[in-house]
């Protein structure tokens, strides 16, 4: 027999009635093959959730802040033709259980509250895509993932019980394909070991999908893209991109690493101990290929552009003159890790350190600074991008960095590191 696909479809590519009709064609050229489907949230959903969640600390209930969500997915349940009592009553019941959850705990913290809302876009994306899809004749099964996707309890970056979602995900699947051709079930959210709900991470759905493949020894994972594949630069910022053909799980996890937005860092680990293929494929062209990683990776890549923006650099220095070593160096990175601070590059010279980090929010980097201490004193420069090159060409690096200040470079083996800033911004900076 075939082994299972997973399929990964992300918020844009459901994020109206036109784009789901596309997701069930794509479906429908699989014919009864066995899938996995897991699914973000519609469109924008997630962030209007976090909007949610700020409006209820003015007082009002879920119930009330979400109501204007719940018109949004039910009028695209309309023009879907979808029976809307029915997918009302669903969203109603998940959104009373969020709400139950949140005033029976005695302390719920802002994390673990943010868990119990944010989680309803993938819970109300999957819901009415299940509906749809056995509407139209396919044979679908909705599957709450935290029934088998066990997580630590440390909300919105929950870390996944491996063998027990192994486990449970081997216990479950195969019994629903015995009646179902796929499964439409939700990414990003789990459970903890309290029997609450968890999410992974802003963008974690990409994940899930590599855990389901990795549980289930897939045949492959595809995750459906709004491009045709992994390219060497975001296309909307760079002109000249070109679709790589073929990329090694390594060279993946290099520049997913470096800030690649094209999959969450997370995915490719888990497929590639189990040397399950990943296929990033276009939505809008399913019948074309787009890029496979797999353990065959080109020979040589064409320089690839990754691009981070909003970044600090930061030159911490010691106030006494005194070396910065292993003491300084660890006293940093525990300040960082408090303050849940991202570093993306770093470097040390005789009495300072040079950070560059993701900008966590003014109120987040006073704090970082004052956790430092007073002995050490802090040079800070915003608004910069960082960007990596890999398998980079002089002529290239020249033209990224035209017009622009470099602060920070640095070279390892084929990656290149810059720190830049508009040239005109930063003297005006220095002038004022
Ligand atoms: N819906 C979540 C987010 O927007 C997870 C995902 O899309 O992967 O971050
Ligand atoms: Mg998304």
């Amino acid at each position: 027999m075939a082994g299972y696909k997973v399929f990964k479809f992300g918020g844009s590519s459901v994020k109206d009635a036109e784009h789901i009709k596309n997701v069930k064609s794509i479906l429908e050229k699989y014919g009864n093959d066995k899938i996995v489907m897991v699914v973000s949230a519609m469109g924008k959903t997630t962030n209007a959730l976090e909007s949610v969640i700020d409006r209820m600390d003015d007082e009002h209930t879920l119930n009330r802040s979400i109501k204007g969500l719940i018109e949004d997915h039910l009028s695209i349940a309309k023009e879907l033709d979808i029976d809307t009592n029915i997918y009302r009553l669903k969203l109603e019941n998940l959104v009373q259980n969020a709400e139950d959850t949140i005033n029976n705990h005695t302390s719920p913290s802002a994390d673990f509250i943010y868990d119990q809302v944010v989680s309803l876009g993938e819970l109300f994306s999957t819901s009415l895509i299940e509906l749809y899809l056995n509407k139209n004749g396919l044979s679908a099964a909705w599957l709450d993932v935290r029934t088998v996707l066990k997580t630590d309890n440390d909300y919105r970056r929950a870390k996944v019980h491996f063998q027990r979602t192994n486990a449970e995900v081997n216990k479950c699947i195969p019994q629903i394909f015995e009646s179902s051709d796929i499964i439409v079930t939700q990414g990003f959210i789990g459970e903890s070991d309290e029997g609450y709900t968890t999410t992974l991470g802003r963008e974690g759905s990409d994940y899930t999908a590599a855990i389901f493949a990795y549980c289930l020894d897939a045949e492959e994972v595809t995750i459906w893209k709004d491009v045709p594949g992994i390219l060497t630069a975001d296309p909307k910022r760079f002109e000249n991109v070109e679709k790589i053909e073929r990329m090694s799980y390594r060279e993946a996890i290099e520049m997913t690493y470096y800030g690649a937005k094209v999959i969450h860092p997370k995915t490719i680990q888990p497929i590639q101990n189990k040397g399950i293929q990943l296929i990033v494929n276009s939505y809008l062209k399913p019948d074309k290929t787009g890029t496979i990683i797999s353990d065959k990776g080109l020979l040589n890549y064409p320089p690839i552009v990754v691009i981070e923006d909003d970044v600090i650099l930061m030159q911490i220095s010691s106030k006494d003159f005194s070396f910065i070593q292993e003491d300084h160096l660890s006293h940093i990175f525990r300040r960082l890790k408090e303050s849940n601070i991202a570093l993306l590059a770093m470097r040390n010279s005789a009495i300072s350190f040079t950070l560059c980090i993701k900008h966590p929010g003014d109120q987040k980097l006073d704090q970082f600074i004052e956790l430092l201490g007073p002995q050490f004193g802090s040079d800070i420069f915003k608004g910069l991008q960082l960007l990596t090159v890999r398998h980079f060409q002089e002529s290239l690096i020249q033209s990224l960095t035209e017009k622009k200040i470099v602060l920070f470079e640095e070279i390892l083996k084929d990656t290149i590191r810059l720190a830049v800033k508009p040239a005109l911004e930063l003297k005006e900076k220095t002038n004022s």
